[in-house]
C-alpha cells in the first residue's frame, strides 16, 4: 500500500494537505468500537481512504479484476463524485482519484485519462440523492444471469437488501440495444448512463445485459458489502437451480424489520464487522 497518499484532482487543498500529513497507514487503522450512536458524517480524508481500501477488497474478493470500478459521492459537494482514473482498481492510490461533476466531466482543467464508463456513476448520483457509493463490475457469477432469461433473485439471508421494497427482488436488466443511437456494449455517454439509471430506478442493483452489474449503497462499506453478497447469492442461486428441484427464493416476507433496505444514509451498515474482516484479508495483515 506504499504511496497510497498523494494528490487528488480537484480536492480541497486544506483537506488534502491534512490527509497527506496523517501518519497512520490505512492498514494500521484501529478497528472502532461499535456504538448505537449515529456516526459523524465522513470526511474527505475518510472516504478517500475507504475508497482505496474498497478497491483492494473488491479485487481480493474477485468482484473486480483489471476492470470494474467503485466511486463515492463527495461528502462536501453533493454534485460531485470521486472515481479512479483509467487504472486497475488494485493499483490505485489517492493520487489516481479524479473528481467529476454529475455530467461525468472532470473538475480539473488537466485531468488524467478517466474510465470510459464514468457516466454510469454520474447518472446514478444525479438520479439518486440517496446513493453515496456505486460499484460496477463484470463478476462471472453475475454475468451468467446477465446473459440468461433466468431472473437473478435473492435466495439467502445476506441478500435481503436485493428485495429493495419489492415482493420478489427480481433484479432489473438494462438492455443497451434499446437506447437510441447506442453502439457497442459500454455505457460511455450521458445518454446511456441516464438510460441505465432509469432501469435501476429506486432499486439497489441492476444487471447490464451481456456486460455485468451495478450496485449502489448509502456508504462505501455498504456498496462493497452488497457487491460481495450479490456474488455469493448468484453462485448459490445457480448451484441450487442446478440441483434440479424447486428453489425457495426470498420474498418480502423474509425482509425483516428493515424491509430489505439499508439502515439509511449515514447510518451504520447492517453488519459492519464484515468490512473490517474483508479489509484485513485484502491488506494481508
Ligand atoms: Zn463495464
Amino acid at each position: 500500500m506504499a504511496g497510497v497518499r498523494g494528490t487528488i484532482t480537484g480536492m480541497a487543498a486544506a483537506a488534502l494537505a491534512a490527509w497527506i500529513a496523517m501518519p497512520v497507514a490505512i492498514s494500521g487503522q484501529a478497528i472502532p468500537s461499535q456504538t448505537t450512536a449515529s456516526p459523524a458524517p465522513p470526511t474527505v480524508m475518510q472516504i478517500v481512504d475507504d475508497l482505496i481500501v474498497a478497491n483492494q477488497i473488491l479485487t481480493h474478493e474477485a468482484i473486480v479484476d483489471g476492470l470494474g470500478h467503485i466511486s463515492v459521492r463527495h461528502p462536501e459537494r453533493q454534485d460531485r463524485f470521486l472515481l479512479g482514473r483509467d487504472l486497475a482498481p488494485s493499483l490505485q492510490t489517492g493520487a489516481d482519484l479524479v473528481e467529476y461533476d454529475l455530467e461525468g466531466k472532470a473538475v480539473s482543467a488537466t485531468p488524467p485519462v478517466g474510465v470510459s464508463e464514468r457516466f454510469i456513476h454520474a447518472a446514478i448520483y444525479k438520479a439518486r440523492p440517496d446513493v453515496m457509493s456505486v460499484v460496477h463490475a463484470h463478476t462471472p457469477s453475475i454475468l451468467a444471469f446477465a446473459v440468461s432469461n433466468i431472473p437473478l433473485r435473492p435466495v439467502y439471508h445476506m441478500a435481503t437488501w436485493m428485495l429493495g421494497g419489492t415482493v420478489s427482488g427480481t433484479v432489473p436488466m438494462f438492455e443497451i440495444r434499446k437506447v437510441p443511437g447506442s453502439a457497442g456494449m459500454l455505457v460511455s455517454t450521458n445518454e446511456l448512463g441516464t438510460a441505465l439509471a432509469q432501469t435501476l430506478g429506486d432499486r439497489p442493483v441492476a444487471l447490464l445485459r451481456g456486460h455485468g452489474f451495478v450496485v449502489v449503497g448509502p456508504s462505501i462499506p455498504e456498496a462493497v458489502s452488497r457487491a460481495i453478497f450479490l456474488d455469493v447469492n448468484a453462485r448459490v442461486q445457480a448451484q441450487a437451480m442446478a440441483l434440479g428441484g424447486s428453489v425457495n427464493m426470498l420474498t418480502s416476507v423474509d425482509a425483516g424489520p428493515l424491509g430489505g433496505q439499508s439502515s439509511g444514509p449515514g447510518q451504520p451498515i447492517v453488519y459492519p464487522r464484515s468490512w473490517w474482516y474483508w479489509k484485513e484479508r485484502a491488506l494481508g495483515k
